[in-house]
């Protein structure tokens, strides 16, 4: 049974492990906080309840699903057997170099580690690990076991065995892929965060209500979801960093507005606070 990692068991971690443990893989998921495992844990089984309930899975798939998983605040425990890694920890990239540094130490010579940033270089990630023809990234997108597309990057050092590996894996898991060159925000990211920044400067300049907004998004230009609405799904404060990010690298048109800067200094981070744009409560 190939066993896949799972570095960070927030929105995104939480995710990952869910769909990779339906999909018949041993999973680990690892964080460095209790209270989130916890959390993971919880919304992993309510998640499966809820497939099953509708009809997608049956009461053996919840059963099978839960056998696939352990969860620890133990790196090592977690990664030592791994076949594949993937980090899904803050997008902050000190903090992401410092988890890799360890993953390298830690993991088997032939083990694959995957980023799951949305904006960053898996060559610079990797150019810190003994293995950079080992690093990719795998961009999954939230929620994790309703998009159907992995964002596959590869890095200047990226072998070709290592694209095909993590193709079949995105495959196995379901998942439609799409090959890309390494540049910032990749495909999806660059383009999206533009088009939530136009939103919130619309809101910021009193063009239009954030209902009003993402009404005509949805219904005159055909998003599924509002550009307001999909950031606080995001999550604001990784949105930020995702701007953030953009603009060092990309220049001043992705500059992050000031009401998103306002908002995470409030606080006000969107569905996993309860507040951001809308209210959740
Ligand atoms: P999050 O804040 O919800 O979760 C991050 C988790 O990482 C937390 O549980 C935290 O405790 C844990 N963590 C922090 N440092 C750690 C460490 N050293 N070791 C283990 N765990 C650690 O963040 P998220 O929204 O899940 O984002 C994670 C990554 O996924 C980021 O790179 C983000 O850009 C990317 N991403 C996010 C989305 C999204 O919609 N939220 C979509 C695609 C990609």
């Amino acid at each position: 049974m190939t066993k896949i990692s799972v570095i960070g068991s927030g929105t995104m971690g939480r995710g990952i492990a869910y769909v990779a443990a339906l999909n018949g893989f041993s999973v680990a998921l690892n964080d460095i906080h209790s209270e989130s495992l916890k959390q993971a844990e919880n919304y992993i089984k309510d998640e499966l309840v809820k497939s099953e309930q509708k009809g997608y899975i049956n009461k053996e798939d919840i059963e099978r699903s839960m056998n696939n998983l352990t969860f620890s605040l133990d790196m090592k425990a977690c990664v030592e057997d791994s076949d594949l890694v993937i980090e899904a920890v803050l997008e902050i990239m000190d903090v992401k170099i410092k988890v890799f540094k360890e993953l390298d130490r830690l993991c088997p010579k032939n083990t694959i580690l995957a980023t799951n940033t949305s904006t960053m270089s898996p060559t610079e990630i990797g150019a810190h690990t003994s293995r950079p023809d080992k690093v990719i990234a795998m961009h999954f997108f939230n929620p994790v076991h309703k998009m159907k597309l992995i964002e596959i990057v590869k890095g200047l050092d990226t072998s070709e065995e290592t694209m095909e590996f993590v193709k079949d894996i995105g495959k196995q898991m379901k998942k439609e892929t799409v090959e890309v060159n390494e540049f910032p925000g990749f495909i999806t990211s660059r383009m999206n965060c533009l088009i939530g920044n136009e939103a919130m400067n619309m809101l910021m300049e009193g063009v239009a209500s954030a209902e009003d907004i993402d009404k005509a998004i949805k219904l005159g230009l055909n998003h599924p979801m509002g550009p307001l609405a999909l950031a606080d799904l995001v999550g604001l404060d990784t949105r930020l960093r995702n701007m953030e990010y953009l603009h060092q690298t990309l220049g001043e048109k992705y500059r992050p507005c000031p009401l998103l800067t306002k908002y995470v200094k409030a606080g006000k981070l969107g569905v996993k606070t309860g507040s951001g744009f809308f209210n959740y409560t």
